[in-house]
């Protein structure tokens, strides 16, 4: 039987990286998507290949619809199946809310929330068992500034995961007839090179003492949690929200 395809958003660094090596360690066939560092695209891809994965690697910005319409239409050729989606990719940049500039808080909707439903909305297309699909998974990355709200850091990024949360808790009711699990992973404070991107490359030394596990987590530990959520292991779990926070 052909190996199952999962299309992991942002796949080329950090949480998305990593997931994508468990997953081709657990038997998927990979397409991710990056924006804009082809480099880290291209080493990832020979890291999965070498794992045993056919691999598709895409440029696409998630907030593009056309971009995304291609990422599909190149998944429906190569492949023709799609049984797990992860929608991981996301931005962020410290800004108090008295500083927001519009254009940039279009564009932070435009990945960490539009992006996720336009993914969704093709997955569910394919997915559906009332369309002929046979059903799927998928797992949209939040974070725990949905609940702490991010004050003095980004509560624009904050809320975009609030709508995150929202979206996982509806659309697992809207889809569970069609043969479709949702869930999402709401990871704490995690090595990944997201911080430095943002403004604050010592974001994680500042605040590792407010983290009742006194450490930032790693992306092989949100990883692991996605791949649980993709697993028949958890087959009676839809619309869960998993932390992934150290205790915070
Ligand atoms: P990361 O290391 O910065 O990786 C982000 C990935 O998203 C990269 O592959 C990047 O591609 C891609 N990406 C960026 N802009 C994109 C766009 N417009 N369209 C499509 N892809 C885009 O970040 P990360 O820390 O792994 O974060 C992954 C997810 O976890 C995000 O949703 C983030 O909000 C969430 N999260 C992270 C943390 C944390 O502490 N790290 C905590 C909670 C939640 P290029 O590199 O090619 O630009």
């Amino acid at each position: 039987m052909d190996k199952p395809l999962m299309l992991i958003t942002g796949g080329s660094q950090g949480i998305g990286a990593a997931t994508a090596l468990l997953a081709a360690q657990a038997g998927y066939n990979i397409c991710f998507s990056y924006h804009s560092q082809a480099s880290f695209a291209q080493q990832i891809s020979t890291q999965l290949t070498e794992l045993g994965a056919e691999v598709l690697y895409v440029q696409a910005d998630v907030s593009i619809e056309a971009d995304v319409l291609n990422l599909f239409d190149q998944i429906d050729t190569r492949f023709g199946r799609i049984d797990a989606l992860i929608n991981n990719a996301g931005i962020l940049r410290k800004k108090l809310v008295v500083d927001i500039d519009v254009k940039e808080l279009e564009k932070l909707f435009g990945v960490n929330v539009i992006g996720s439903f336009i993914c969704a909305r093709e997955a569910i297309k394919r997915m559906a068992v009332s369309r002929g699909g046979k059903g799927g998974v998928i797992v949209n990355v939040s974070s725990i500034a949905s609940r702490v709200g991010s004050p003095f850091e980004y509560i624009d990024y904050a809320a975009t995961k609030g709508a995150i949360d929202t979206f996982t808790l509806g659309l697992a009711k809207e889809v569970v007839a069609e043969g479709i699990r949702v869930n999402a992973v709401r990871p704490g404070i995690i090595q990944t090179e997201i911080h430095a991107k943002g403004g604050e490359p010592g974001r994680i030394e500042r605040l590792k003492s407010v983290i009742p596990m006194q450490r930032a987590g790693t992306a092989e530990e949100v990883a692991k949690a996605i791949l649980w959520l993709v697993s028949d292991d958890s087959s009676y779990t839809t619309g869960h929200l998993l932390d992934v926070g150290g205790g915070r």
